[in-house]
């Protein structure tokens, strides 16, 4: 973690400059919900993008699908969802507070582990007042389908993408009549009626996950875990994060899911401590039995080369958008004296920044406009740019620089007499003058350098 991002400067300065707001604000906001503002809503496309791009564009064996958010509800006694997806919650008896038992346990006895362990916790960390002894909270979304409200018409909001995957594991076989190991990745909106939402955007109640199960023949389950494990880990380092803020850990047998064989956890060192980023986890072949005991239907695999009907074994690499986005600003956040000032700058991976180039007049002069326009109606088609004419240019720069933007191109009366402008780089502010006919070229140098 940069030593000098806080979680309190992080969220004023997603706020001051439209990265993420309390949703409803005006209202007195709601816990466990956000807004992604004007730039919020690039930078989170632009992880979904280089997920995407990493899992299914630049591999053979990975295709994407985009299912819906409402399933029929046997899919969630299927996967176990409604039986035992559920957190242990207590309420203090005296400020009403209420807690995960869980995480009060983890807090008490950092060694102490599971449901068992939560009654041993039976004072209020905030007050000291008397808890309540632990009951199971279901952390499904109910929701009534159609215009009668009875049992027969209760549906869920899924807390999960996956059970969407294992749901259309045969219609994809099929309409792409590929081969095993194949993969599905998916990413879309999850809800979980979180007891405890908090630290920013780390744990919401309404969040988004990029999954992919990855359907592989059994006896080969444990060589893709590693395999996946491997791209998933070096996906983030590939992204700039800094290794020594990453990690992988593999789980303890007692905190594996009911479903796991094993799991491991890319970790990011955040201000609060080392926490979970993704879960990359063997889920053998639990989802498919499960879906076809329920369904009736055939989720089985034919092995050409053996001639055997197989249920395939699933590796998940399951990530949340929204923590990755916490995770990728905490990292590239950094401060640096310049001149006497402090220089707040966000040193993001170029393709993740939310805008790429800023278009500067250096001053709001009538002759400047005409240039300066056609400037960025050159760059515009090109990458998601910015124009901005308000306030000193020093001021300007360091606006872009806290929002990250790689490169900003200044147009200054020079440009009158000879066709050219500046491009100023964010991290090293150095400046080189290019003329107009090639900036194109310049900036594509620079923003696609390593593609
Ligand atoms: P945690 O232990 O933190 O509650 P989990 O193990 O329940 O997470 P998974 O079910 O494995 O999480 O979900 C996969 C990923 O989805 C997580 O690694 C995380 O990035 C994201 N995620 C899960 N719950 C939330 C949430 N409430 N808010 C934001 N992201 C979430």
């Amino acid at each position: 973690m940069s030593t000098k991002a806080t979680v309190e400067k992080l969220v004023s300065l997603c706020k001051r400059r439209g990265l993420v707001f309390q949703s409803s604000e005006i209202y007195g906001g709601i816990g466990g919900f956000w807004d992604y503002g004007p730039l919020g809503v690039e930078l989170k496309n632009n992880i979904k993008q280089a997920w995407w791009r990493a899992v299914v564009q630049e591999r053979d064996d990975v295709v994407g699908q985009d299912a819906a958010i409402v399933m029929n509800p046997t899919v969630w006694r299927a996967s176990g969802h409604l039986d035992t997806f559920a957190d242990p919650m207590v309420d203090c008896k005296e400020c009403k507070k209420r807690f995960r038992a869980d995480a009060l346990v983890g807090e008490v006895a950092a060694s102490a582990h599971g449901h068992e362990a939560a009654a041993e916790v039976t004072r209020c960390p905030e007050c000291g007042g008397e808890l309540t002894p632990p009951r199971m909270f279901n952390l499904m979304f109910k929701t009534y389908v159609g215009a009668v409200e009875d049992d027969a018409s209760v549906a869920y909001l899924r807390p999960e993408t996956a059970q969407g995957i294992f749901v259309n594991f045969a219609n994809v076989l099929t309409a792409t009549r590929k081969k095993l190991p194949l993969g599905i990745a998916q990413i879309g909106k999850a809800f979980r009626n979180e007891i405890t939402p908090g630290n920013f955007i780390f744990r919401d109640r309404e969040f988004e996950q990029m999954e992919i199960e990855y359907f592989v023949k059994p006896g080969t389950d444990e060589q893709w875990h590693q395999h996946w494990v491997e791209e998933r880990y070096n996906w983030y380092l590939r992204l700039g994060m800094h290794k020594e803020n990453v990690r992988v850990r593999q789980l303890d047998r007692d905190e594996l899911a009911h479903y796991a064989k094993d799991t491991y956890e890319v970790e990011y060192l955040f201000p609060m401590g080392w926490s979970e980023l993704e879960g990359i986890a063997n889920r053998t072949d639990f989802d498919l039995r499960r879906h076809a005991e329920f369904s009736g239907r055939d989720l089985e695999y034919f092995d050409e080369e053996t001639g055997e009907h197989i249920v395939p074994f699933v590796i998940e690499p399951s990530a949340g958008v929204d923590r990755l986005f916490m995770a990728f600003l905490i990292d590239a956040y950094d401060e640096e004296e310049v001149r006497g000032e402090t220089r707040v700058i966000l040193r993001l991976h170029k393709d993740l920044a939310p805008i790429k180039v800023a278009v500067l007049p250096l001053s709001r002069q009538e002759k400047l406009v005409p240039p300066a326009r056609e400037v960025w109606a050159l760059v515009r088609k090109h990458w998601m740019s910015q124009y901005d004419d308000a306030q000193s240019i020093g001021r300007r720069y360091r606006r872009q620089d806290e929002v990250g933007t790689p490169l900003c191109v200044t147009v200054d009366f020079d440009t009158l007499e000879d066709q050219a402008v500046t491009i100023r780089e964010r991290d090293s502010m150095e400046q080189v003058r290019v003329p107009i006919a090639g900036l194109v070229a310049a900036l594509r140098e620079r923003l696609e350098a390593g593609d």
